[in-house]
């Protein structure tokens, strides 16, 4: 009986077992279903669906805010939500979270648009010196020389040629967002992103980046500068807090952006991934609002760094207005936050209106993007000429440069690569070279552009010869039997990672010594994307810093060492005698448990895990060395012509808005060359500034022989300090030094005034 009864009992369980099981699995396959329905009915609803171009707000004579209040107006909540946030990434698996991978163009993020009233998706690349991910998708693009390099030409019409070159070849390959314009000053010459930035003075960083996106955007593209802000090194950027005192920032970090954003009228600015005194910069109110939005009046959105939002709430209030790539706070979390009146319906449309704004004011929204074929001539020639004005002539001595082939009967080509390629920079600013898809987040990749072939073509009658360098004594000895030797050095640099020091890797100091040992008549090439160490400068007689050089680099290198190009550019950046004289010798690095989102979610909310403390404040760069009376190496400002320059006649003319500064240069030698002459200034000791800043400069060609009167209008706010007490730029009573000349440690000319 009891094994009846116990049988009984049994079966009974598990008939209720099979039950239960039955019941949970129609609900998983209930749930699948509509979960499945429902991304369905979001394909058809966007994939099928024409652009509806037949409204009011179509109207082109209207303001972008007419238009964009228009079609706010006519949105839906779940319409507006759509345009708050990314759709996932290429390559990603289609699922809930990446619905309509179809849809995206292959960039790194697509925000969808509203079909029915004719508002497009906004396909976003990454385009730091030329299109991501190309080849991936089957395209080509241009590599511009770093961005480094371009800053080193000082030259804000060649900014203007880099980003208009950037935004054609965006649109031909489907896109219609960069992401590009990276402006963080260099306080960290180690930062594995210096490449992607424009050196270390805050005026010239935004003076260039302000025209380079400015261009950009004239193509019909949303523009973006980022990575707003102080995100200077690459070791735990999603865990540090970086802590800075107000003045310091407003002076250097943040003005290289207030800059660029009076220039470009972006339609977007990216907050990073690091928090800015306690709070993450995408949810850091004194950042997005009080400052980007409200003091210089930023019409754009604000899109977060990939990942780098952390809250609904606290984000949205403090001003960020897109998510990317996904939705995890801005999608469904941020519906329900509305819902409960914890977001306001007015808060949510502020940021709706500002991403529609962007869309007309850019014209993305005018001008539907037509994917077509990229100028391959014409982006060589353009990525040519930013080389031939960016390389920076560092050393001369001898007259060994520029090279007379007929002279030459042997050429040594010294270094790894310099047969076949010139290196670039890696991480999501990494450019594919051609026949080279998928290179990967962090590879090296030695553009097709070969000094070589390039020095060949130069010298056709010269016996070229190559090595490595991996045996030292081999090129030791090619570079004695030559006339001449030059060698390629190079350091690779990523998004991603920091250098640990400034010091070449690969033993290429040791070759070059050995080189320059065999043959005094040694030229060394520097391909890198920041400052490099030379204990054998002394040593050689020539050098260039040829940064990444972009597609055409060395054809744009040999122009210069043959003197078909007379170089022009200079130092963006202090190229410091030692990793020990730099302001932090030692990085700060997070340990393993201060890394990774466990970490940083801990307490339930977000937090940093670790801090750096910018305590050298305003002394950034070249600011640093000359307070600190360290020599450097090679000075900011600094870079050498084939001919000589010399400068007379200055005249200062204080005024209540802009100080004219005026003087002559003339070109004393016998070429025709560029000169780019700076004006710095020195302010009251009372104002307690670094020795000096840069406040102004002018690139001039002159003929061999030509002298030219040169205007420098100087603003105001670039003689003034920051007062932290009143919230705004102060001039500081007291004598004012004006300092003109040829580089930051070269100044012949100067004048005082007196402000009262
Ligand atoms: C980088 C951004 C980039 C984004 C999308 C992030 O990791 O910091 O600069 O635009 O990825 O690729």
């Amino acid at each position: 009986m009891q094994i009846t009864s116990q049988t009984h009992d049994g079966s009974r369980k598990r008939r209720a077992v099979f039950a239960l099981a039955g019941i949970f699995l129609i609900a998983l396959v209930a749930v699948l279903i509509v979960t499945q329905t429902n991304v369905l009915a979001q394909q058809r609803h966007h994939l099928g669906e024409k652009f509806d171009r037949n409204h009011p707000w179509m109207n082109p004579k209207l303001s972008p805010d007419e238009r964009a209040a228009m079609v706010l107006k006519e949105l839906t909540l779940d319409e507006k939500i759509d345009l708050l946030h990314g759709m996932g990434m290429p390559n990603w698996p289609r699922d809930v979270q990446n619905p309509q991978p179809e849809l995206a163009n292959g960039g790194a993020g697509f925000v969808l648009g509203v079909p029915r009233l004719g508002i497009p998706y906004i396909q976003m690349s990454d385009a730091a010196y030329g299109v991501r991910s190309s080849g991936e998708n089957g395209r080509y693009s241009t590599a511009l020389p770093a961005n480094i390099g371009a800053a080193a030409s000082w030259d804000p019409d060649a900014a203007c040629s880099y980003g208009r070159l950037i935004g054609k070849e965006l649109r031909a390959q489907g896109y219609n967002m960069t992401l590009g314009g990276g402006t963080n000053i260099t306080r960290e010459p180690r930062n594995g992103r210096t490449f992607e930035y424009l050196g270390e003075d805050p005026i010239l960083a935004g003076t260039l980046v302000g025209n380079l996106m400015k261009c950009e955007q004239a193509e019909h593209i949303i523009g973006d500068i980022k990575h707003y802000a102080v995100n200077d090194q690459e070791n735990g950027r999603n865990e540090v807090n970086v802590i800075i005192g107000q003045r310091a920032m407003r002076e250097s970090d943040l003005l290289a952006f207030e800059i660029g954003v009076g220039i470009a009228d972006p339609g977007a600015v990216m907050c990073s991934y690091n928090a800015v005194n306690g709070d993450f910069a995408c949810e850091n109110k004194y950042l997005l609002t009080d400052v980007l939005k409200k003091e210089w009046a930023f019409k754009g959105f604000v899109v977060s760094d990939w990942g780098g939002t952390h809250s609904t709430v606290k984000a949205s209030a403090a001003g960020l207005d897109n998510e990317e790539p996904l939705d995890e706070f801005f999608g469904a979390k941020l519906k329900d936050a509305v819902e409960a009146g914890k977001v306001s319906q007015a808060e949510l449309d502020e940021h709706v209106r500002r991403v529609l704004r962007s869309e007309f004011a850019t014209g993305i929204v005018d001008y539907p993007t037509q994917k077509g074929v990229v100028d391959v001539l014409g982006g060589l020639e353009t990525a040519r000429k930013i080389e031939e004005s960016s390389a920076v002539l560092l050393k001369n001595e001898k007259d060994i440069l520029p090279l007379k082939a007929s002279s030459l009967k042997s050429i040594a080509i010294i270094g790894p690569h310099a047969d076949e390629g010139m290196i670039s920079g890696g991480g999501s600013a990494q450019v594919d070279a051609p026949g080279r898809p998928n290179a990967g987040w962090q590879a090296h990749v030695w553009f097709p552009t070969s000094p070589m072939k390039a020095v060949m073509a130069k010298a056709p009658d010269a016996d070229v010869k190559f090595a490595s360098g991996e045996n030292i004594g081999q090129a030791a000895s090619l570079a004695k039997k030559s006339d001449v030797a030059i060698v390629f050095v190079y350091c690779w640099m990523a998004e991603g990672m920091d250098l640990d020091t400034l010091t070449l890797p690969d033993k290429q100091d040791e070759i070059v010594e050995a080189v320059a040992k065999a043959n005094p008549r040694t030229i060394v090439v520097v391909e890198t994307g920041t400052a490099a160490l030379m204990p054998w400068a002394d040593k050689v007689n020539g050098i260039l810093e040829a940064w990444y050089a972009g597609s055409d680099g060395a054809n744009a290198v040999a122009n210069i060492l043959f003197g078909d190009v007379n170089p022009s550019a200079k130092l963006p950046m202090t190229f410091p005698k030692s990793d020990a004289d730099v302001p932090h010798p030692t990085l700060v690095k997070p340990t393993q448990d201060q890394l990774g989102e466990a970490a940083v979610n801990k307490s339930g909310e977000a937090k940093p895990t670790f801090s750096v403390t910018y305590d050298e404040g305003l002394k950034v760069g070249y600011k640093w060395y000359d307070a600190e009376k360290k020599p450097v190496l090679f000075p900011f400002g600094h870079g050498l012509s084939y001919t000589t320059f010399a400068y007379s006649g200055l005249k200062v003319a204080p005024g209540k808005k802009v100080t004219d500064v005026s003087f002559t240069v003339k070109n004393t030698g016998s070429r025709d060359g560029a000169e780019i002459a700076q004006v710095y200034a020195a302010l009251p000791a009372s104002a307690s500034e670094p020795p000096k800043r840069l406040i102004g400069w002018k690139k001039v060609w002159l003929k061999a022989g030509e002298s030219k009167q040169i205007r420098v209008p100087i603003e105001s706010k670039y003689l003034s300090i920051w007062d932290d007490a009143t919230n705004e730029w102060r001039l500081v009573p007291g004598s004012y030094e004006i300092l003109v000349g040829a580089s930051s440690a070269n100044r012949p000319l100067h004048d005082k005034f007196d402000l009262k």
